[in-house]
């Protein structure tokens, strides 16, 4: 890939996670590009619930102060050969491309990985990040700056569950959280050939799910409700379900998922908390159901969903826009679960 050399400023406005969990708005250095990176100049930022994971320290930046954001869209100078501004995702996995995991779209599994933009290497909420040309995705002109950002982390996710998850033409499954990652499970899952009933804590997100695909829904809005899940939902579905995506991860809704689920079923983690996995491996083996876990996805997985979204097969629901001065609040607002679809930082 022929790369020009992209003009940036000396500085540039960034939030950093730092000590305790706080976040800081800074002015810093625009980092230099190695051989063989690029510079992007930022036009989106999702908002992930991963960011109140680093924010809760759940999860470790190896390092600080970290710009976080790993949902990123923007333009590039010279994309292959295009223009300058181009258009382009960025697959943040920083993977070799050439193991043996790499060769089986299992990227993120990468022997010789060097970590992942925006967890272990700063990322998109700043003016520029610098990042592996290889992890440029062209995007479309047709999807949205911020579009493309949310397909880079909730789009790529779901094409990736999916295709773990096996799921077969007209199969049962349940969708159990409808925040940005379940909205693109619905609709992929959908697409693959399977019957989805969407599970979610409010109507407003019940009817997104519906209008995206999901054939039949179910608000749960306590955790003594799911006890009536695995009943429900074979009524809904004609029978139990052969896939459950859970997406939230507390003790009750992983417990149901399992009760839920038709023999030789698969249980597909994908959302956590702080809450323990906890089931007897009898209940496992007396249905021979499987556990799943899946975790981003690969830069095949991305253009996938890019695709998917150029031909308006998948949307991405953004709830709302906000600047730098507005990342930490929309971060917050993840933790009470009224956020509809994805938040995201956008850069003029
Ligand atoms: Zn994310
Ligand atoms: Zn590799």
């Amino acid at each position: 890939m022929q790369l020009v050399a992209v003009s940036v400023p000396a500085v540039m406005r960034a939030a950093e996670l730092v000590e305790g969990g706080a976040l800081r708005l800074v002015e810093r250095p625009v980092p230099g590009v190695p051989d063989g990176w690029s510079p992007v100049r930022v036009r989106a930022a999702g908002v992930c619930g991963t960011e109140l994971h680093f924010l809760e320290g759940l999860l470790d930046p190896m390092g600080i102060p970290r710009v976080l954001g790993h949902e990123i869209a923007g333009e590039v100078d010279g994309l292959r050969g295009r223009s300058p501004g181009s258009r382009a995702a960025v697959y943040n996995v920083m993977n070799c491309g050439s193991c043996r995991y790499c060769d089986t779209n299992r990227d993120r599994l990468c022997l010789r990985s060097k970590g992942m933009i925006g967890f272990t290497a700063d990322g998109g909420f700043a003016e520029y990040v610098i990042v592996p040309e290889r992890n440029l995705v062209p995007l479309p002109e047709t999807v949205t700056f911020e579009a493309g950002a949310v397909l880079a982390c909730s789009g790529m996710s779901a094409v990736h569950a999916v295709r773990l998850a096996g799921i077969g033409i007209g199969d049962p499954v349940v969708v159990n959280g409808i925040g940005g990652v379940g909205l693109m499970l619905t609709q992929v899952a959908a697409h693959a050939g399977a019957t989805v009933l969407a599970v979610a804590d409010d109507r407003a997100k019940l009817d997104l799910a519906q209008d995206l695909g999901a054939r039949a829904g179910l608000v749960i809005d306590d955790p003594d409700g799911y006890e009536a899940l695995p009943a429900a939902a074979a009524r809904m579905l004609g029978r139990a379900p052969d896939v459950f995506f859970e997406v939230v991860g507390t003790r009750e809704t992983m417990r149901a998922g399992f009760s839920c689920l038709a023999p030789g079923g698969s249980f597909v983690q994908i959302g956590y908390t702080r809450q323990p996995l906890d089931i007897h491996p009898g209940a496992l083996i007396k249905n021979e159901l499987r556990i799943l876990t899946s975790a981003a996805g690969s830069k095949n997985d991305l253009e996938t969903a890019i695709a998917l979204a150029a031909r308006g097969r998948l949307k991405a629901v953004i709830a709302g826009s906000t600047d730098l001065d507005g990342l930490e609040a929309a971060i917050l607002s993840l933790k009470d679960r009224r956020v509809l679809g994805r938040n995201v930082v956008t850069f003029a």
